[in-house]
């Protein structure tokens, strides 16, 4: 076991450059969900707090302090924190695991990303990005690109360090300000992250990060007429808050939102490479994960064999705390997301599913003041049924028979989400043309999961507008202007007199 310092760290807020405490001075305790301590206290940020953080950056942003840098001096400032965040990284990793639940491995894997991330963004945001274009003589035009403002970033606590640099990395690399708001759940890597920006110098009032609940201070940040963008990760149900409060001022909105994804399993795949992926798909993160494959549809000639075999592998995966280095599967996140998932696992026998493994919430082997469910799989479910149609957000899988390719596409796509999906077969035509009909912003074929920084990342339908990562994340923070100047400066002569 990794020894974990039983200190409860008193985490502030950073606006204009100074460590704060809310205005009111107000708290809230960060819980470890592995075994229900308290780990933190949180500052409880106000509406003041969420004003003075906008105020800030709109000040550094019109003073032009970060804007006005070269392309290459803001990317050395880049640079520089992914350095500092790889001398961190065990320290990160620790911290992510005790907030998050996550195990080891894949806080690790998260905090390597990150660095990385803030790497791709400080190479990228050097190379030529303008365009000219050929117009009426005697105009040279040309396209360049801005940065958008002020941006307020929202991110939930899934990935709460890996979520805030993904929009942290390319708000920056533009020369755009930001107010940065953490999921009041996990705060503790985020403020591990601004220690990492005062260290490197960044000017005061470019980075800002607030802290508190999200109907509060979140949501002062996605309506203040001083914020010009805001770039959300979350539910899709705040997403709807979020545009609507965006709605008033019209600012530019980017939407990274929930999904129920299906993984399409065919008969004629590599039959073990599929279950294990299917078991990734769902498990990891303990099934909290935008992307997760929460929804297995798998082809009739091999749909018993397919769920013997998941159960029996199901069964077997090593749940417990996620400092202890033999765990495969941590906790959720928090008492009230246990009981949601919980919930939705009475839903689903309530609706008439079958549990073919798991279904509980694990109170034995030292466990019971974490909050634990086994991994879960429901099989006899109907399309129709809340479990099949709802973000669950937990270890819980459901697994759906098909006949055809027609009907597989037709369930995959029957859901009001279109974040990921997955196809897994021997035939490449096949698993081409599937992923084509498939209505989803992140696709794989004989794979699950892997993200790059170089591609983009997002939703259709009710899963999200705008892209994060690659090229397609950087445009997000960028306005793009186009200039035409007249190489024969003399009068139009519109008008004869
Ligand atoms: P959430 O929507 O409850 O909260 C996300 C953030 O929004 C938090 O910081 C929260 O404080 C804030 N917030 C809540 N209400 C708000 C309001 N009214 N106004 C402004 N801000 C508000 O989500 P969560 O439970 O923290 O995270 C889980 C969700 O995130 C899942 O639905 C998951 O699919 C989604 N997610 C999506 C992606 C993606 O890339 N598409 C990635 C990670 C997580």
């Amino acid at each position: 076991m990794v020894e974990v310092k039983n200190q409860v760290i008193n985490l502030k807020m950073y606006i204009d450059g100074e460590w704060k405490d809310a205005e009111n001075q107000e708290t809230r305790p960060v819980i470890n969900p592995a075994n229900g301590e308290v780990i933190a206290y949180a500052p409880e940020g106000t509406i003041e707090d969420a004003r003075a953080a906008i105020f800030a950056a709109r000040t550094a942003f019109e003073d032009g302090v970060w804007s006005g840098l070269s392309a290459q001096e803001r990317a050395s400032y880049l640079f520089k924190i992914a350095d500092k965040i790889d001398q961190y990284a065990d320290e990160f990793t620790r911290l992510e695991t005790m907030d998050n639940g996550k195990p080891l491995r894949e806080a690790g894997f998260d905090v390597a990303d990150a660095a990385a991330c803030f790497r791709y963004y400080a190479g990228l945001i050097t190379k030529p990005d303008g365009y000219t274009y050929h117009v009426a003589d005697p105009i040279q035009a040309m396209v360049v690109r801005e940065p958008v403002g002020v941006c307020g970033l929202i991110v939930p606590w899934n990935y709460p360090l890996l979520m805030s640099v993904w929009k942290i990395a390319p708000a920056l690399a533009a020369g755009n300000t930001i107010v940065f708001k953490p999921s009041e759940v996990t705060p503790v890597t985020p403020k591990k992250l601004f220690e990492i920006f005062e260290d490197v110098g960044l000017p005061k009032g470019v980075a800002n990060m607030v802290i508190g609940a999200g109907p509060v201070v979140g949501n002062e940040v996605a309506s203040h007429p001083e914020v010009d963008m805001v770039s959300f990760t979350g539910g899709t149900k705040t997403g709807k808050h979020i545009m609507k409060a965006a709605a008033d001022t019209m600012k530019k909105v980017s939407l990274e939102l929930g999904g129920k994804s299906p993984n399409i399993i065919f008969a004629d795949a590599d039959f073990e490479t599929a279950v294990d992926y299917a078991l990734f798909g769902i498990y990891a993160g303990a099934g909290q994960v935008c992307s997760a494959g929460s929804r297995i549809l798998v082809e009739e000639s091999i749909y018993a064999r397919f769920v013997a075999r998941f159960a029996e592998r199901a069964k077997q995966i090593v749940v417990g705390p996620g400092d202890d280095p033999s765990t495969e599967m941590g906790p959720l996140v928090s008492q009230q997301h246990l009981e949601k998932v919980l919930h939705y696992i009475e839903l689903g026998k309530q609706e008439g599913a079958t549990v073919a493994c798991g279904g509980n919430r694990i109170v034995h082997s030292g466990l019971g003041k974490g909050y634990f469910v086994e991994p879960t799989v429901f099989i006899d479910v109907k399309q129709e049924m809340r479990i099949v149609q709802e973000e669950i957000f937990g270890p819980v899988v459901v697994i759906q028979k098909f006949k055809d390719e027609e009907e597989a596409v037709k369930l995959a796509n029957g859901t009001v989400y279109g974040l990921a999906g997955g196809v897994f077969t021997n035939d490449g035509a096949k698993g081409l043309r599937v992923i084509k009909k498939l209505r989803s912003g992140i696709t794989w074929v004989n794979s699950y999961h892997p993200t790059y920084n170089e591609a983009p990342w997002g939703g259709y339908k009710q899963s999200g507008i705008g892209r994060s990562l690659g090229t397609f994340g950087l445009e997000e923070f960028q306005e793009i202007k186009q200039i035409n100047i007249n190489l024969q400066v003399e009068p139009i002569g519109w008008f004869s007199n």
